[in-house]
């Protein structure tokens, strides 16, 4: 799929759905890209990238710190990772306990920055998986608003791999209208959709859908990956 086969995928599902295509934010999800793979997209339009492992991302904000990218932090957090996170990304998808949000907005107050976040619901309660579980969702969310310099603007999914994503997606969207119907009236985001699904994920209800093989090409198998950024 081309940039712009997807833009328009975005036009026809948002359409599908009654739903304006300007709401839905496209992420280009960068992870294993080069910096001039990305400079190129950014040349088609799209500023806003999605990285996954940190020690790659900073190589990247810096050597392309001339561009007005928007950099979206998007995979797993460690604790001890949050101070270079605060630092250098503009958003942060993958909340999912109390302590690195505290330390997440430690740094931010330091630094006199804010940032913008989803929290990350494990909505089809995987064991194995990142994310926050429903049950917990209440509490995570009452902790992280009340944090000054972590603006929360919604939540993020990755449904099961081996299901279909839709009821994932929709169950995820009931969830969000729930909290901004109560306690979190500002919430504006719904991150969901990838490459395979980003189209049912729109038409359930996402605003940012975060899309890499489709943009970018297959990436390099994980183990030759995991090889390279660890
Ligand atoms: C890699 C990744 C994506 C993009 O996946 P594609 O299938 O390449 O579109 C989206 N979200 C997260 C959290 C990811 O890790």
């Amino acid at each position: 799929m081309m940039l712009a086969d997807i833009r328009v995928a975005i036009g026809s599902s948002a359409a599908r759905a009654s739903r304006d295509a300007d709401t839905i934010q496209l992420l280009a999800v960068s992870k294993t890209r080069t910096s001039t793979e990305i400079e190129a997209v950014y040349d088609r339009g799209v500023t806003s990238f999605g990285e996954n492992y940190l020690q790659e991302a900073l190589e990247k904000i810096r050597a392309l710190e001339s561009l007005a990218i928007e950099w979206h932090f998007i995979g797993p957090i460690q604790s001890n990772k949050t101070r270079d996170i605060a630092t250098n990304f503009h958003w942060v998808h993958t909340i999912d306990r109390p302590r690195v949000a505290r330390r997440l907005s430690d740094t931010l107050a330091q630094r006199k920055r804010t940032i913008d976040a989803c929290i990350q619901l494990n909505v089809d309660r995987e064991p194995q998986k990142a994310g926050v579980m429903p049950d917990d969702l209440g509490a995570l969310v009452a902790e992280v608003r009340a944090l000054p310099h972590i603006r929360l603007r919604g939540l993020m999914v990755i449904p099961r791999a081996d299901t279909d994503p839709r009821s994932s997606f929709a169950r995820t969207r009931a969830i969000f209208d729930e909290h901004k119907a109560t306690d979190a009236p500002e919430w504006d985001t719904l991150s969901m959709g990838m490459s395979s699904d980003f189209e049912i994920a729109i038409e359930e209800g996402a605003t940012m859908v975060r899309i890499g093989t489709a943009i970018f090409g297959p990436r390099p198998d994980k183990k030759a990956l995991e090889r390279v950024v660890t």
